[in-house]
C-alpha cells in the first residue's frame, strides 16, 4: 500500500530523552541541528513561491539563524533524531509580524498553509511537518492550565505543560476519529458534507465518543449520518491528521442493506458508488461529474483498496 501522508516519519522520537533538559540543549545548539521554524501554523518552505510548484524543500535553519529570529517566548519543540545523527527541531514564530519577508530569513523561502505543503513536500518530509503542527498548535490552545485556570509552562521539549498553582500536568493529546466505508456487495456508502461542492464525496466520519469501542462508534456514525446498519467493522490503516490533532482510523464495514434514510444536518447527500465507476474514476475518468478525494486524505486510500477488491 502506498504510504498514506502525515505517515512514516524518519525521525526517531527518542521520547525517554525528553526530559533530560542538558541533553537537549546540547542537541539544539549543535551546528548540525535542523530547525523548522512554523509561523501561525505554516511551515517555511525554501525557494521561490510557485503555486504551480510540484515539489518543495523544507526550510530547516541552523541553530544561530533559528536563535536570531527566536523572539521571547518563540518555543523550540524537539521533533527527534534523523538518520544522519542530526537533531530535529520545531521553533514557533507566530509572534513575529512577517518572518519571510524581514530579518535572517528574508529572500531564502516563504511560509505555506500546512495541507498544501503536505501535498507538496516529500512524505518523509509531509509526516514531519504533522508532527511540529500539532505540537505547536497544542501549545497556542493550551497556555492556561484547564484545572486552575492559571498560565501553563512549557515542559519537556514540548510534550508536556506544567500548572505551577496547582500542581497539573497537561500532555499533548490525539482525538481519535473512525473513518469508514460501508459495503454492500459491490457498492460502498459515501457522502457528501454541506461544505463540499456538488461532485466531491468522502468516507463517512465522526469523532469516537467517550465510552466507545472503534466498532461502536463505526456503527453509530454510518447510522447516524445515513440510516444504514452495519457489522464486521475491518481495521484498514490509521493515519495521524494535524487539523488540529486526530488520529483517523479507517475501517470498512459490511452493510446490512442499501436503503439509505439521509439524515440531512450531517451531510448534504449519500449514496452508493459501485466499484467500476469509482475503477474509473481513480484511472482518471470523468464519471457523473464525481471527485475521488486527494491522496492527502485517508479516505482516497480506503476507496483505492475497496476499487481493488476482488
Ligand atoms: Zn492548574
Amino acid at each position: 500500500m502506498a504510504i498514506i501522508p502525515f505517515s512514516g516519519s524518519p525521525l526517531d522520537r527518542a521520547s525517554e530523552r525528553r526530559t533530560d533538559a542538558s541533553w537537549i540543549a546540547a542537541q539544539r545548539s549543535r551546528t548540525s541541528a535542523r530547525i523548522w521554524p512554523l509561523w501561525r501554523l505554516q511551515p517555511f518552505l525554501l525557494g521561490a513561491e510557485s503555486h504551480g510548484a510540484l515539489s518543495v524543500e523544507p526550510g530547516y535553519l541552523r541553530p544561530a539563524t533559528a536563535d536570531e529570529l527566536a523572539g521571547p517566548g518563540a518555543i523550540s519543540i524537539f521533533l527527534g533524531v534523523g538518520e544522519d545523527d542530526a537533531a530535529v527541531f520545531a521553533l514557533d514564530l507566530s509572534a513575529a509580524p512577517d518572518p519571510a519577508n524581514e530579518g535572517p530569513l528574508a529572500g531564502l523561502g516563504y511560509f505555506r498553509d500546512a495541507r498544501t505543503a503536505a501535498q507538496l513536500l516529500p512524505l518523509k518530509d509531509a509526516a514531519i511537518l504533522g508532527q511540529a503542527k500539532a505540537l505547536i498548535d497544542w501549545h497556542q490552545r493550551h497556555g492556561f492550565c484547564p484545572n486552575c485556570g492559571t498560565r501553563t509552562a512549557f515542559a519537556d521539549a514540548g510534550y508536556r505543560r506544567h500548572c505551577g498553582a496547582c500542581g497539573a500536568d497537561h500532555f499533548p493529546r490525539t482525538d481519535p476519529v473512525v473513518i469508514m466505508l460501508a459495503v454492500h456487495g459491490d457498492a460502498c456508502l459515501v457522502g457528501r458534507a454541506h461544505r463540499f461542492p456538488k461532485g466531491m464525496f468522502s468516507a463517512l466520519a465522526g469523532y469516537i465518543e467517550p465510552g466507545e469501542t472503534i466498532e461502536e462508534a463505526v456503527a453509530r456514525e454510518i447510522h447516524e449520518e445515513a440510516g444504514v446498519r452495519v457489522r464486521d467493522v475491518t481495521y484498514f490503516a490509521t493515519q495521524p491528521w494535524p487539523f488540529p490533532s486526530s488520529l483517523m482510523i479507517g475501517c470498512f464495514a459490511q452493510a446490512e442493506s442499501r436503503e439509505i434514510s439521509l439524515n440531512d444536518h450531517e451531510l448534504a447527500e449519500a449514496f452508493w458508488l459501485e466499484k467500476a465507476k469509482l475503477r474509473a474514476l481513480l484511472a482518471g475518468e470523468q464519471v457523473d461529474g464525481l471527485w475521488v478525494p486527494p491522496p492527502i486524505a485517508i479516505a482516497h486510500h480506503l476507496l483505492k483498496r475497496f476499487s481493488e477488491m476482488p
